[in-house]
């Protein structure tokens, strides 16, 4: 048997039943990553002996019980993004290089208590600004569809080793839908949940209002266990809330096809325009009719300020990360320029050390931010896309009086080629069209594989595709539920692999 192909399911069920150890499990992820992973390069450092000592951890404690947490023994990557007590945590960025993460993020600390496996960090654009992980300033990470193409991103290092088999599952972050448009580019399923649902402390800020963790899994089973494991309220951020956290793997392993009937799935015409590949809209159209054969009412809705979106966005994203990023001045965190050596100021010492430490998307971000905060463009930047996120809440809580879910693409077209948009910021921005107003709304979303289309550049290639599905507020045993039906229906994982 493959161990190395496995769902979280899966192998929780062969631990349960001892059939094979976490030890076991935890090699052969070990060996495939020394295999292939110097080919995709998801990782930015693995450490091995943690995660085989954690492992042996895990081990011990499911021969002691029968009831241990789903997680016990299961290898895990990791975002370069969320701290880890005595870790490197460098948000691919230079400028972190040499940062030990002082205590651990909360998420860990539930990873922890969880008993999984840590068995290594993963590539990211810098500072998480990016749609394709190009922005690292370590590494190129590539595509397991087709590694001449980008995984996305900005957890792109976290939905490659996924998809790669090379971890069985990944914790990234999604700020404007870096855990859901890597997912969707790599065929594996992407949630990010309700703003508030998991704790951000500890983990590296981009921009407040907007960041949020999420779960990159091989299947939807999995992305519930893994979101259960997290969630809930935690006293050092007082943005989560004391929301109900629902059963969610029991939920969704009861979830059948009669949930479809009566559901009304509202598809927003505006994100059916242009600018989407015509191919993922026939596919999405595909869902949309399998849905209705399933019983489901299936409505055409509108969601009008869409089109300021990815311009309100890109106001309040820059202005929050020019905040967050100020404390890295080679004093108070980040590297310092030549160890302070031949420096004649302090201004000169914090201007170097930014300079060098930080790459070109990171520097791009910080100054529109910083402008977009000044006296005298306030009122017209920041207040103004403050406003429009008000009416892009506004579009969503009228259209879910009328339906319960919303179906749309995640992304507006496959995988794109290593280099393609580097040098155009706008397209890459343009990448986020359909998952950025999630973020600005605080809802939840889910990314699942719906199938592919041909690699236009690979002769017999195929490259996947992901439909998004957004729900309202604190709806996740919802949105899982859906999405369980239709993967049900799709069985991506059945019929598609990567080249790897
Ligand atoms: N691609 C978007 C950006 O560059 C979103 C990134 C994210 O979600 N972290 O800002």
């Amino acid at each position: 048997m493959d161990l190395s192909n496995l769902t979280i399911h899966q192998i929780n069920d062969l631990l349960k039943y001892r059939e094979v150890k976490s030890a076991d499990i935890t090699n052969s992820y070990i060996e495939r990553i020394k295999k292939i992973d110097p080919v995709i390069s998801a990782y930015l450092y693995t450490d091995f002996e943690e995660a085989l000592s954690n492992a042996e951890a895990a081990d011990k404690i499911i021969q002691k019980n029968k009831d241990f947490p789903y997680l016990t023994g299961i290898p895990l990557s990791i975002k370069d993004i969320f701290l880890i007590k005595g870790k490197k945590t460098t948000c691919a960025s230079k400028i972190l290089n040499n940062f030990i993460s002082p205590y651990d993020a909360t998420v860990i600390k539930r990873l922890k208590k969880n008993n999984y496996v840590f068995i290594g960090k993963t590539n990211m654009d810098e500072f998480a600004m990016g749609s394709s992980t190009e922005n690292s300033a370590y590494k190129i990470t590539k595509n397991p569809f087709d590694l001449n193409r980008v995984p996305g991103g900005s957890s792109g290092g976290s939905a490659a080793s996924v998809s790669a088999d090379l971890c069985a599952g990944s914790f990234g972050t999604d700020t404007g839908g870096s855990v859901r448009q890597p997912a969707s580019l790599c065929g594996v399923v992407g949630l990010k949940p309700t703003y508030g649902l998991i704790s951000r402390y500890g983990i590296i800020a981009f921009s407040s209002s907007l960041d949020q963790a999420g779960v990159i899994a091989n299947d939807v089973l999995d992305a519930a266990i893994m979101l259960k494991a997290v969630a809930g309220f935690d006293e050092k951020d007082q943005t989560t809330r004391k929301f109900e956290i629902k059963d969610y793997p029991e939920i969704v392993k009861r979830a059948d096809k009669s949930i479809i009937k009566g559901l009304r799935v509202g598809i927003p015409v505006e994100f059916f325009s242009e600018g989407l590949d015509s191919k993922i809209h026939s596919k999405i159209m595909e869902i949309k009719d399998l849905l209705k054969d399933l019983g489901a009412q299936v409505v055409n809705i509108t969601l009008p300020d869409t089109k300021y979106s990815v311009a309100a966005y890109y106001v309040i994203a820059t202005s929050e990360a020019s905040s967050n990023l100020e404390r890295y001045d080679g004093i108070r965190f980040g590297g310092r320029f030549n160890e302070g050596k031949g420096i004649q100021s302090l201004d000169e010492l914090y201007r170097k050390s930014r300079e060098s430490g930080f790459g070109k998307e990171v520097k791009r971000r910080i100054i529109l931010g910083t402008f977009a905060l000044s006296a005298g463009y306030y009122d017209a930047y920041y207040k103004k896309a403050s406003l429009v996120r008000k009416l892009i809440i506004k579009n969503y809580k009228d259209s879910f009086n009328d339906v319960d879910i919303i179906l749309g693409p995640t992304s507006p077209t496959p995988a794109f080629l290593i280099g393609e948009k580097i040098s155009d910021p706008l397209s890459m921005y343009l990448s986020d069209i359909y998952t950025i107003s999630v973020n600005l709304a605080y809802l939840p979303a889910l990314s699942l594989p719906a199938g592919v289309v041909d690699n236009p550049t690979k002769k017999g290639g195929v490259l996947p595709i992901g439909l998004q599905l957004i729900s309202p507020w604190t709806t996740e045993a919802k949105l899982l539920s859906v999405a369980k039906v239709i993967e049900d229906e799709v069985k991506f994982r059945d019929k598609y692999t990567p080249v790897i």
